[in-house]
């Protein structure tokens, strides 16, 4: 616990806002001997070495920096002690305005009702930093080898980037030779400049860069049998041909690529009932066995036709399951059906959108088979959406000019056997009428399922199982949050690359590879520093657990996002610092309040909770409202919000959360208990288009709420006292109205009953 510290205000940022040296004063009269000074300083940013001195000749054990947000120049803040901010300039003296809802402008004499807020603020800042102690350290001896599984294209990539940048490499291929999806492709997209022209895989010379590496230990048909341990310390045991083999591994690149989705989804559209009707990776094959090839190939993008057929099929047995609720669930085969017919609903959604690797594909074959016939063969493709990522835009160029291809956008209607030959009947086309297409092959987009769908490839030995939990949220996809943490999954240490993570062209799936190796590099360095990856890089704290007072309910364990918590012999949790995000959503679940971190715990926010001051005459002076802002969108939503001078109601008072997860509904006790007259949770969205970089934080909080509100029934308490707030990170311009509207149905309720006892 810090038991002297320094208080810093920045004059060039609040000065003109606030009276700054009665902020000063108070806090100084408050905490009386831990308070070693108080310096307003002209220019916080030009005071550091003054604060560095004072750190030596006072011994300061902490530094509190009273002006901007905590989010601007932070790194320029960097001392021997722990330093915590207080953010007296976009969340209170520019996001002020005045209780009638008109704006502030600044005046000599700060408004009683700003001063306050920001005093408020200060004391919380003292009380935070009082309740914090430096973390110990969590470092852990290190394996700095990499595990890559599956030796296909992506995963060929990888180990080879790997050992380049100093690491050994484990490579494990369930197939007797490496290569995966490309041995069977003819050629490949292009992959280097001018990107206008076909290149060859040269998969051989790719592969012998691998065999001939006496630093990548390969083994040939193998897959995993289990994984335990943490980043830095896992023990990979794996099935080579019936015999285990043990490894010692720091972190682990998934590349198991996909596998083709199930024929029959693209029966409506003729696949398996004619022979004259193949997927293109059937195709491929054709053409690298020197089969006679047709004259005329139909390649269609379209699958709307087999989409809605599936979707007809899934309604079905929705409907089915609605109408017979109580009746027992369709077993065996049946019931099977249905659950696939779901879950590869979702992998068919990138059919839909004809993905790159499709899109591009269909422009390499139709070039193939130009080629391969002298030109004497006609290709046609006819596509609904055309996706050609980035500068493969040439290559797509290129093929429009080409003799032999022919391509329009078409609504594919129909497609059918006459005579020898298939019939395309195609709709609203660029050659402005429908036409019905003579073929003597039709060849079709390869459904692409990733291999984590249905296969278990890591068999992690985790409490929380072997899979990688809730993969239907990313269409079945390895990935954790697609827009924040390209690679991560779910489970910190393993990195999704290449076609496991989404349908990519082999360019794509080299960059990539790249990219998660840098990953996998990454988390298991922080790993030997103990501290953690993202989204809270380089944090040095992690949960500590009072097991003395654990009853072992299993919340934690089962809540955990990332799997990070096992259970030890006698039922208790078992932490694996390294596989740790820092979250909080175990702390969050916990009824018996026994886990926290050194700078981040319960006592903490419930102190700082306690120092804001809450009139008691509501109607003079107006309510108070806490809000628990998630740390990720909405505090930064926040500033912004703040920055721009959209102000909101001057009687909120925000605390910054990790997340909404590790929100413990006794804070919301103690703020119902301090008088506060109403709490929001402020976080990002949850749901299917979850924004969440814990994944399930604010999702967690939302089913939380539930037992919040009848607690708060229990009490007396209006449980709409309590909001949880959904808020992303550009949406600064709505956060005020929303935080006002709060407030109006809060001053419209009227008083906690609370409130003074
Ligand atoms: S819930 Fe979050 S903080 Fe707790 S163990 Fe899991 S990752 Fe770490
Ligand atoms: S939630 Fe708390 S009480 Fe329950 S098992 Fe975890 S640490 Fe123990």
């Amino acid at each position: 616990m810090a038991e002297k510290i320094g208080v810093y205000f920045d004059l060039a940022n609040i000065g003109g806002g606030v009276n700054v040296q009665s902020l000063a004063d108070e806090a100084t009269k408050k905490w009386g001997n831990l308070i070693a000074l108080t310096k307003l300083v002209p220019e916080l940013a030009k005071a550091t070495d003054e604060i560095r001195a004072d750190i030596e000749a006072q011994g300061l054990d902490g530094v509190l920096l009273c002006g901007a947000s905590p989010r601007i120049d932070n790194e320029l803040y960097r001392f021997a002690v722990p330093v915590d901010y207080v953010n007296l300039r976009e969340q209170c003296v520019l996001a002020y305005k005045n209780p009638d809802g008109s704006p502030y402008i600044p005046a000599a004499t700060a408004p009683a009702n700003l001063q306050q807020m920001a005093q408020d603020y200060v004391q919380m800042g003292v009380a935070k930093m009082q309740k914090s102690t430096p973390p110990d350290s969590a470092a852990i001896e290190v394996t700095r080898r990499i595990l890559v599984i599956g030796g296909g294209w992506t995963g060929l990539t990888a180990a080879a980037e790997a050992v380049d940048m100093g690491y050994e490499v484990v490579l494990v291929e369930k197939a007797d030779k490496l290569g995966g999806a490309v041995i069977n492709m003819p050629t490949a997209s292009p992959l280097g400049p001018s990107w206008e022209y076909k290149s060859p895989t040269n998969l051989a010379d790719k592969v012998a860069k691998i065999t001939g590496n006496m630093r990548i230990t390969v083994y040939l048909n193998a897959v995993m049998a289990k994984l335990s341990g943490q980043p830095g310390q896992y023990t990979a045991e794996i099935n080579v041909a019936g015999e285990v083999k043990t490894e010692a591994i720091g972190s682990v690149i998934l590349a198991t690529g996909w596998k083709p989705l199930d024929p029959k989804y693209l029966e409506p559209m003729g696949l398996g009932k004619s022979s004259k009707v193949v997927t293109a990776a059937e195709f491929g094959k054709m053409l690298l066995a020197d089969a006679p090839l047709p004259k005329r190939v139909a390649f269609v993008l379209d699958t709307t036709m087999a989409e809605e057929a599936l979707k007809a099929k899934a309604a079905e047995a929705e409907a089915e399951a609605a109408a017979a609720e109580q009746a027992p669930q369709a077993e065996g085969a049946e019931g099977e059906e249905k659950a696939f017919v779901k879950a590869d609903l979702e992998s068919f959604a990138h059919l839909k959108y004809s993905n790159a690797v499709n899109s591009v594909g269909m422009l390499r074959l139709a070039n193939t088979v130009c080629e391969k016939t002298a030109d004497k063969s006609q290709a046609y493709i006819l596509y609904k959406n055309m996706t050609v990522p980035g500068i493969l835009e040439r290559f797509y160029k290129k093929m429009q000019d080409r003799l032999g291809v022919m391509m329009t956008k078409a609504d594919v209607t129909d497609i059918r056997e006459d005579d020898d030959h298939m019939v395309v009947e195609c709709k609203n086309t660029l050659l402005g009428q429908d036409f019905n297409l003579e073929a003597d092959l039709v060849v079709l987009p390869t459904g692409l399922v990733p291999t984590t769908a249905k296969d278990v490839t890591v068999q992690f030995d985790y409490r929380q199982g072997p899979e990688f939990p809730d993969l239907e949220l990313f269409d079945g996809f390895a990935d954790s949050n697609y827009i924040c943490f390209p690679y991560e999954t779910r489970r910190t240490g393993v990195y999704a690359a290449g076609c496991v993570r989404q349908p990519l062209t082999l360019d794509a799936c080299e960059v990539d590879a790249k990219g998660a190796v840098l990953k996998a590099v990454q988390c298991l360095e922080a790993a030997n520093l103990g501290v953690a990856v993202h989204p809270r890089a380089l944090d040095n704290s992690y949960p500590v657990f009072n097991f003395v007072r654990c009853t072992q309910c299993k919340r934690c364990t089962e809540e955990c996002p990332f799997g990070a918590l096992d259970d030890d012999e006698k039922g208790t949790p078992k932490p694996n610092p390294a596989r740790c995000r820092r979250c909080g959503t175990c702390f969050g679940a916990c009824p018996e309040r026994v886990i926290s971190f050194a700078n981040y715990n319960i006592d903490q926010i419930g102190s700082m909770i306690r120092q804001v001051v809450v009139p008691a005459d509501f109607k003079k002076e107006g309510p108070r409202v806490l809000i628990l802002a998630c740390e990720n969108d909405a505090y930064p939503a926040l500033d912004m919000a703040g920055m721009r001078r959209k102000a909101w109601s001057p009687y909120c008072r925000i605390i910054p959360v990790r997340c909404l997860g590790s929100v413990n509904a006794i804070w919301i006790s103690d703020a119902m208990s301090k008088g506060f007259d109403g709490v929001v949770l402020l976080g990002c969205k949850y749901g299917d288009d979850y924004q969440c970089h814990f994944i399930k934080g604010s999702e967690i909080c939302n089913r939380r709420m539930q037992n919040i509100a009848e607690t708060l029934d229990r009490l007396g308490v209006q449980p709409e006292r309590v909001a949880q707030l959904e808020v992303a990170i550009d949406e600064y311009d709505k956060v005020p109205t929303m935080i006002d509207n709060f407030v109006a149905r809060i001053t419209a309720l009227g008083p906690n009953p609370f409130k003074g006892m």
